[in-house]
């Protein structure tokens, strides 16, 4: 059963996470969503990619608010018995002295035009590991920092073992941000048994790492950077791997998987052109290059758009570069299939909140993780600002998103949020989805009017739930960092919020307040055939480049034929 894989498949792409389908929770957020673009374009391309992740049997988490408005988290289990079959192989890692037993999971995601691409979801949860072992592959992100360095051994080591074990020959590494490094190391370590050399006499030799390996760094914020001190990880690794010579290539201080990652690549790119740069201050001395994300176009389009695009674009799906002539699409058949998506999303609020919005009044939508740099509260920073521009032109606000279990920062945001919520009750209708997931970004990023995004500059890698929006027809208002500093154009694709200096945070309240008042909601309710010309813009323009096949392209032409 995966013969056919192992002989074909030339990439192997290393991601803690990976968001395959609604159901199968091995996902948190945006890193998990490009890794599944990712395989959904490897099949459109028919690339020779095998996935490699963890099986998360107990997800991320599920999130719901309790009375006073905090979050409630519980495990969101999913049932790998359902989508995948447990492979015979299987390999051990040392861990603390004893044998941690690996084994796969294969799931084949098949693409349109019938290409299967393999995912080996690695688990743990094996009768011959001690109790304490066999929940390491259990919850996503959780646990301390030594429950997610035994995670990163198991993907790193575990998963380029296993790769071996069932007969892969692999060329080139994709490490899907810094977890997975220790997969670099690992080969290192089998390198240098081959030559016959000790660890007294030669320490790591980086280049034959560099030859096969390629590492995308995916943001500039440090709690996204894991670091773990060497006596921790002496107690886990001791006789496999030599902590001297991985001092030499991770850091002196501590284990950086970011560090060891960029050392032992050949290839290193940032995920937009301005995370590239602001990588380049982080990392001096290293060639970071720049591939800017994008997101599979079939999977984010909502089923009325997608009815449209099948009739005047039959090949979208598979070649997402044909949207280019969106632009020429009919403005009633544009409105229709928009407002369709819009009611969808109007019956989902209600069947959940009970709250009925209106679908005549504008709907501003934001979702994200809820972490401090996303600054949800900056639309909610003066509250009597909001009430009296909605006193002129009403609008309705539909926010989602979780938090961290340990992001107390970001537990206070929905807090905060839902005390908003009900100041504005009398004046604003605010509605929050709970559990934001695949679900529920594709009903947002195509049933809202305006999208809406106000990172801090320059923390936003890329974003691509801005994407999403833009290939439904809905209008980006964003502030100018990640991938809006290359698509904006103002006025035609959305708007800006503040310039492309790092401005303060006050000055990108008082702007969006200002574009919404002056440009955005007079257009919504005054120029309604100039509000579709900017929707089949933003589609024409966005859609056709910030896609997934585009991005794959470039990582196989620049990153994996080097
Ligand atoms: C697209 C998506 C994200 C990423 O959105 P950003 O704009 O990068 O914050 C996160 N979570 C889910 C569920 C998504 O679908």
């Amino acid at each position: 059963m995966i013969d056919a894989f192992t002989q074909r498949s030339r990439i192997a792409y290393f991601s803690m996470e990976i968001a395959l389908r609604p159901e199968i929770h091995t996902y948190a957020g945006g890193l998990g969503i490009l890794a599944g673009d990712t395989v959904r374009s490897c099949a459109d391309l028919e690339l020779p990619v095998v996935f490699v992740t963890l099986v998360s049997r107990d997800g991320y988490l599920r999130q719901s608010i309790g009375e006073d408005g905090r979050q409630i988290e519980q495990p969101d289990p999913w049932e790998p018995e359902r989508w995948a079959r447990p492979l015979g192989a299987k390999v051990a890692v040392a861990i603390e002295g004893r044998d941690v037993w690996v084994r796969p999971w294969l799931y084949r995601h098949k693409g349109a035009l019938g290409y299967e691409v393999p995912v080996l979801l690695l688990d743990t949860m094996l009768d011959e590991n001690a109790p304490q072992d066999r929940d390491i592959c259990r919850s996503l992100y959780g646990g301390d920092s030594g429950y997610r360095l035994n995670q990163e051994i198991v993907l790193g080591i575990g998963g380029y073992r296993l790769l071996r074990a069932l007969g892969f020959e692999i060329e080139t590494y994709h490490m899907n941000e810094g977890h997975s490094a220790l997969l670099a190391l690992e080969m290192l370590h089998g390198h240098r048994h081959l030559n016959g050399n000790t660890a007294e006499h030669a320490g790591y030799d980086p280049e034959v790492a560099r030859q096969h390996c390629v590492f995308t760094t995916h943001t500039p914020v440090e709690a996204g950077h894991d670091r773990f001190p060497y006596d921790m990880v002496e107690g886990k690794l001791k006789g496999v791997v030599d902590i001297a010579a991985l001092r030499a290539v991770a850091g002196g201080q501590d284990l950086n998987m970011t560090r060891l990652a960029l050392n032992l690549s050949g290839y290193v790119n940032g995920v937009a052109k301005r995370h590239a740069e602001i990588s380049r201050q982080l990392f001096p001395g290293y060639r970071v290059h720049a591939i800017t994300n994008g997101v599979h176009v079939e999977t984010w389009t909502c089923g009325s758009f997608a009815q449209l695009y099948q009739r005047h674009f039959p090949n979208w799906g598979h070649e997402p570069e044909v949207l280019v002539r969106a632009d020429g699409l009919d403005d009633a058949a544009v409105w229709e299939a928009h407002r369709r998506a819009k009611l969808a999303l109007l019956n989902r609020i209600a069947q959940e909140t009970g709250s009925s919005l209106s679908p005549d009044t504008l709907i501003l939508g934001f979702a994200r993780r809820m972490t401090g740099y996303k600054r949800l509260d900056l639309l909610f920073s003066d509250l009597d600002r909001l009430r009296a521009l909605a006193k002129t032109h009403p609008f309705q606000i539909v926010i989602a998103g979780k938090a961290h279990p340990h992001d107390e920062d970001g537990k206070r945001v929905i807090q905060a949020l839902h005390r908003r919520k009900a100041e504005l009750a009398a004046d604003i209708p605010v509605a929050f989805l709970a559990n934001y997931g695949m679900d529920l970004a594709r009903l947002l990023t195509s049933g809202s009017d305006v999208w809406l995004n106000t990172p801090l500059p320059p923390l936003e890698a890329s974003g691509t739930s801005g994407m999403k929006a833009a290939l439904n027809g809905v209008l980006n208002l964003g502030v100018l960092d990640g991938w809006w500093m290359e698509a904006c154009i103002d006025g035609t694709t959305g708007w800006a919020i503040g310039d492309a200096d790092l401005g303060t945070a006050d000055d990108d309240a008082e702007d969006l307040y200002r574009r919404l008042e002056g440009d955005v909601l007079p257009l919504y309710y005054g120029d309604r055939a100039r509000w579709i010309w900017m929707m089949k813009q933003s589609i024409s323009k966005i859609a056709s480049y910030f896609n997934s096949q585009r991005m794959m392209r470039r990582y196989a032409s620049e990153a994996y034929l080097r």
